[in-house]
């Protein structure tokens, strides 16, 4: 397939192998995003997200999206993610209301914001709310790390899980994920088989420990696309993900159980679509956390895709919850 052809292609594979198209079932998680704010600047970020991004949910917003949660009684889950969540001015009360709610809450820590300045209160606010952390060390090795993420980002990342493991994290107590993302223009590798060697070599040379490994494929959107055509990459990895299209994976997409809000609170059919601003539209219209009165009204409702989606379907398949199949 050309790489001119891969746009609208992914609706006319779902329809080729009888899964599609894609509708959201009864909606379990809202993942919050609050904003593009981040210590890091990493290269394979999808959110465009770094330490001069002013993109950040404002407390209006943040009231609005908590009142939607405890008017939505199917979602068990709030998922808060960023740019680096925890430097959101509203990040504490979201947290404390949907713990208040009873809901699970995780947040997408990115680990050393636990070692900027003035964040020393991380680890025990997580310990205290039982807050499961999805972290990203998408390497053992420091060069990888480093390389992807900024000069001196493993050594810090380590600190930051040695204070987890001292809090009662990735021990059995409270949840650690760890997330692998290639480095290189590639699909993920076996989840089961590399999380036994993230086990081995963490606990070896670092003494830490970790309860799942969470592999997930670099999307082709934002800065990762701009690096692959710098690299004039784009139609090969494209290519990549189409020729390893997985029908398994469609049942188990995290859109068909997710919404997704903006720092602005559009809704959307994930945090992918929302970095490509594609709103979430009921009966052709975009909607927002505003003018919606219980997330459980968009169960049946059509997802919006588009080519990025092979993203999510390639070889064992990608999720906020790692490989699928
Ligand atoms: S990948 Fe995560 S840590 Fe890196 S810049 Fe993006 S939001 Fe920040
Ligand atoms: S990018 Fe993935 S999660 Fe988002 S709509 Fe496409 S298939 Fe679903």
């Amino acid at each position: 397939m050309a790489g001119s052809d891969f746009s609208s292609s992914f609706d006319r594979v779902l329809a080729l192998h009888g899964v599609g198209p894609l509708e959201r079932g009864v909606p379990r998680t809202l993942q919050v995003n609050v904003g593009k704010l981040c210590n890091q600047a990493c290269h394979h970020c999808h959110v465009d997200a770094g330490p001069k991004r002013t993109e950040v949910m404002t407390r209006e917003t943040a009231d609005a999206v908590i009142a939607l949660l405890a008017r939505s009684l199917s979602i068990d889950t709030l998922d808060i993610t960023g740019g680096a969540p925890e430097l959101n001015a509203n990040f504490r009360m979201l947290v404390e209301r949907g713990r208040e709610m009873g809901r699970r809450v995780m947040v997408r820590c990115n680990l050393t914001v636990m070692l900027e300045d003035g964040m020393g209160w991380l680890a025990d606010f997580y310990r205290r709310n039982r807050v499961e952390l999805i972290c990203s060390l998408p390497c053992y090795s420091a060069d990888n790390v480093d390389l992807q993420r900024g000069k001196g980002v493993f050594a810090k990342s380590i600190a930051a899980l040695r204070m987890l493991n001292d809090a009662g994290y990735g021990c059995g107590e409270l949840q650690l994920a760890l997330v692998y993302n290639p480095v290189s223009p590639m699909l993920a590798p076996a989840q089961h088989e590399l999380e036994q060697r993230y086990r081995e070599e963490l606990s070896t040379q670092f003494g830490i420990s970790f309860d799942r490994l969470l592999t997930i494929n670099n999307m082709p959107i934002a800065r990762f696309a701009h690096q692959l055509s710098r690299a004039g990459r784009h139609a090969e990895y494209m290519g990549l993900l189409v020729n390893h299209f997985n029908a398994a994976t469609v049942p188990g997409l995290m859109c068909r159980t997710l919404v997704s809000v903006g720092w602005e609170g559009g809704l959307y059919d994930c945090d992918f679509n929302q970095m490509l601003s594609i709103p979430l539209r009921i009966e052709g219209r975009a909607r927002t956390i505003f003018d919606l009165n219980d997330l459980g009204e968009l169960a049946g409702a059509r997802i919006e895709t588009a080519s990025h989606c092979f993203g999510c379907t390639a070889g064992a398949g990608s999720s906020c919850a790692g490989a699928i199949v």
